[in-house]
This record gives C-alpha cells, sequence and structure tokens, in this order.
C-alpha cells in the first residue's frame, strides 16, 4: 500500500478514522494505533476513549450480572411464600410473586447471554497444551 497523499511513498499503517495508508510523515502515532494528521487525530482519540470506556462499564456489569436477577428471584419468593403460607392474602400475591420470579430468571438468562462472551476461557490453553 502507498501513502494516500505521497503516491510515491509506502505506507507504515492505515489511519484508524478514515483507513487511509500513511507513511511516516503523515501518520500520528497515537499508541494504540495511527491517525492521519488533522481532524481525525481528535476523533480516532475519542473513539478509543468511547471503546475503553464501555470496556469498563461491561466489567462491573459483568460481576453484577447476578445481583438483580437474584433480587428479584428472592422478591418472587418472599411474595409466593406469603401467599402460600397465608392462603387468606389470596391468589393476586401469589401471581405476583411468580410473575417476580419469572422476570428473575428471564433477566439471568438474557444477562448470560449479554456477558456470557466476556467469561475468560481458561480450558483452551489447556486444550492446546495437550493436543501437542
Ligand atoms: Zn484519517
Ligand atoms: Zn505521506
Amino acid at each position: 500500500m502507498h501513502c494516500y497523499n505521497h503516491a510515491d511513498r509506502d505506507a507504515v499503517g492505515t489511519c484508524k478514522g478514515c483507513c487511509k495508508g500513511l507513511c511516516l510523515e503523515c501518520a500520528v502515532d497515537l499508541g494504540y494505533g495511527l491517525s492521519c494528521r488533522g481532524p481525525h487525530e481528535q476523533r480516532v482519540a475519542e473513539v478509543e476513549e468511547l471503546i475503553s470506556r464501555n470496556a469498563s462499564v461491561q466489567r462491573v456489569a459483568g460481576t453484577a450480572k447476578y445481583a438483580a436477577p437474584a433480587l428479584f428471584i428472592f422478591i418472587g419468593l418472599v411474595f409466593a411464600g406469603f401467599g402460600l403460607f397465608f392462603a387468606r392474602s389470596g391468589q393476586f400475591v401469589v401471581i405476583t410473586g411468580m410473575g417476580f420470579l419469572a422476570f428473575g430468571f428471564y433477566m439471568l438468562i438474557a444477562n448470560r447471554r449479554a456477558f456470557g462472551t466476556t467469561a475468560p476461557m481458561p480450558s483452551t490453553s489447556l486444550e492446546r497444551t495437550r493436543e501437542r
């Protein structure tokens, strides 16, 4: 690939903002990637900040993924148990409890799907060493 601005020079990399080839003179090394000089310097830095901020949010959410479903399941058990043991309080309480339970389990499954890919897989390296 050749530099977008200098057709006679080889590109050392591509801008993360516009994917154009850049030579040493045109490229700005941001530490985590290259950018062309100009507006993309700021833009690429902003995108990178957004990604790292998003990643930290995902980490926090990943550790708390069982907290919210567990709370709903707990409330559901309290309601359902209360309704069953004190029959006079009526079916409504039991149904409300079942609703909380169902929602808690739904959240649990949905959260596992959403954050399951971020979970570490220690088995893969083990299997690789066994194959050798
Ligand atoms: Zn660019
Ligand atoms: Zn150039």
